[in-house]
């Protein structure tokens, strides 16, 4: 059974592309970029491994969503599982944005036979390493040599860019606080000291 090792899930988020979408951030990319939001989702460790069809369960049970968002991490590092959530989730009317720090062309001429499945399974690709000297946060993108590249019918790379930078925070019932979209990465460190009492 294909599993994903996963570094987070958020099962209603409204600034990971139009909408509202489930997100799931896999665990590893080998990318390393410098400034990267994410830098505890580099490391390849286990994290959160659940089954596909676990996952495909979960987010077909919720309630008034418009799609799932692949994060990470790095989304084609973890290609064939996710190509087959994705096509499930597509095949039950959802659309799928994909991220990743391989431009389009380092995707497209890949030798790993997964990586073509995950994209036909993808409606939407933002792709391409995150460039600090280029920040420019938007509505989906960190820095602006990403790409945004609709590869079906059932999302516009063009109108992606009107609904500008956003960031979201989510409160778990445990208390767990989840900060998404593009923060500005002084107000992720204000905050994070302010729960501190720093
Ligand atoms: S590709 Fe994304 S997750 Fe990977 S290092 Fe770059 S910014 Fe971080």
């Amino acid at each position: 059974m294909s599993v994903l090792n996963l570094a987070g899930f958020l099962a209603r988020s409204e600034v990971n592309g139009p909408g509202i979408r489930a997100v799931l951030w896999v665990q590893g990319c080998p990318r390393r970029c410098e400034g990267c939001f994410n830098p505890q989702f580099q490391p390849f460790s286990p994290a959160t491994v659940t089954s596909v069809p676990t996952l495909a369960k979960t987010i077909l049970s919720l309630e008034g969503i418009d799609g799932v968002t692949f994060s990470g991490g790095e989304p084609f590092a973890q290609a064939g599982p996710l190509a087959e959530l994705g096509a499930t989730l597509r095949n039950a009317g959802l659309s799928v944005i994909t991220y990743s720090g391989y431009t389009a062309e380092d995707l497209a001429e890949g030798d790993d036979p997964a990586w073509p499945a995950l994209l036909a399974a993808t409606d939407l690709l933002i792709a391409g390493p995150f460039i600090a000297s280029r920040a420019r946060p938007d509505s989906l993108t960190g820095s602006a040599n990403q790409q945004v590249i609709a590869l079906g019918t059932r999302l516009s790379a063009g109108r992606q860019d009107t609904f500008g930078s956003r960031t979201e925070f989510t409160i778990a019932p445990d208390g767990s606080i989840t900060a998404t979209g593009f923060p500005e990465p002084s107000l992720v460190r204000q905050i994070r000291a302010q729960l501190r009492g720093t």
